[in-house]
């Protein structure tokens, strides 16, 4: 008996552009972006279902390496325009893709308020400990003491500890991958769709060319997944394990809250409307004052 093909898709191939990739020879972003395709053919979300906004960074790039809504921005600013675009219509499933240069320096202000606001977006922290689009510099997360492009004597600064960071803004969605791990990034990104407010995914992310420290190597013998038996609604033990890397870099979904409304459910002006902010927009004929400028 044959079985009969499933011609209503999303597929992968729905994901694919014709532009060609410029990453690296072995960089992680190949692995996050298939996760990414992935998560959302799993979902069976059509790419003209959701958007996917991006940072300035190699990651960035894939903006145009993707077959959806894709906004690439300014850097360090990704997260105000998805927060935005996702207020204005919050049907459509909105993914927010950032370096650890631009989210945890330029852009860390808008982390912080993201969190604390539990918007309604999924982050994907694009984590190869440097700026890798500009060659190579250090970036608050890179390790202290490293030899970097822009410090050639190592870095002086103690390393940004991010997790714990993010943890002390009380998180709803706490979750950890690495780029060499494609079944499990997509298994993270499906859920953190799913969640209701603020989903900070941390990928780390080899850098082969620049990053010679935390290598696809070294993640793939230190990042441990975590068991069936770890509880996602304990916060204290979830940032106990997410903080503490010195023997594993536990990985997986470490932490959710289900019970947070997120920032859209509260505002009240939106209690109780069918319609999206987009679709109350009026029209306005604007031809007139335009004529002026012709
Ligand atoms: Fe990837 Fe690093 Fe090359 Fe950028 S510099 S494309 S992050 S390997």
């Amino acid at each position: 008996m044959s079985i009969p093909l499933d011609t209503s898709g999303p597929f992968m191939k729905d994901y694919a552009t014709e532009t060609l990739c410029t990453w690296c020879d072995n960089c992680g972003d190949y692995g996050i972006w298939t996760a990414i395709k992935q998560a959302l053919t799993e979902l069976r979300l059509h790419p003209w279902q959701v958007l996917l906004c991006y940072d300035v960074g190699c990651h960035g790039n894939m903006s145009d390496k993707i077959t959806a809504y894709t906004f690439h921005g300014l850097h360090g600013r990704v997260i105000p325009f998805a927060a935005g675009a996702k207020l204005a219509n919050p049907r459509v499933p909105v993914m927010a893709f950032g370096g650890d240069g631009a989210s945890f320096s330029e852009g860390v202000g808008h982390l912080v308020h993201a969190i604390r606001s539990n918007y309604p977006i999924v982050f994907v922290l694009h984590n190869n400990a440097n700026y890798g689009l500009t060659t190579g510099q250090a970036s608050a997360l890179t390790w202290q003491g490293q030899s970097m492009n822009s410090s050639p004597n190592g870095i002086p600064e103690r390393t940004l500890p991010s997790m714990d960071f993010v943890f002390s803004l009380e998180p709803t969605f706490v979750a950890r991958s690495f780029s060499g791990d494609i079944p499990q990034m997509t298994e993270i990104f499906k859920t953190a769709i799913g969640h209701r407010g603020f989903a900070y995914v941390d990928i780390l992310q080899s850098c082969p060319t620049y990053n010679k420290f935390a290598t696809h190597k070294y993640l793939l013998e230190h990042c441990k997944p975590v068991g069936p038996d770890h509880d996602t609604s304990d916060f204290k033990k979830a940032r106990a394990i997410a903080v503490d890397t010195s023997k594993h870099i536990f990985t997986g979904l470490l932490y959710q809250n289900k019970d947070v409304p997120s920032y859209y459910e509260q505002l009240k002006a939106r209690q109780g409307l069918k319609t999206t902010a987009v679709e109350e927009v009026k029209k306005i004929d604007v031809s007139e004052w335009m004529k002026e400028f012709v």
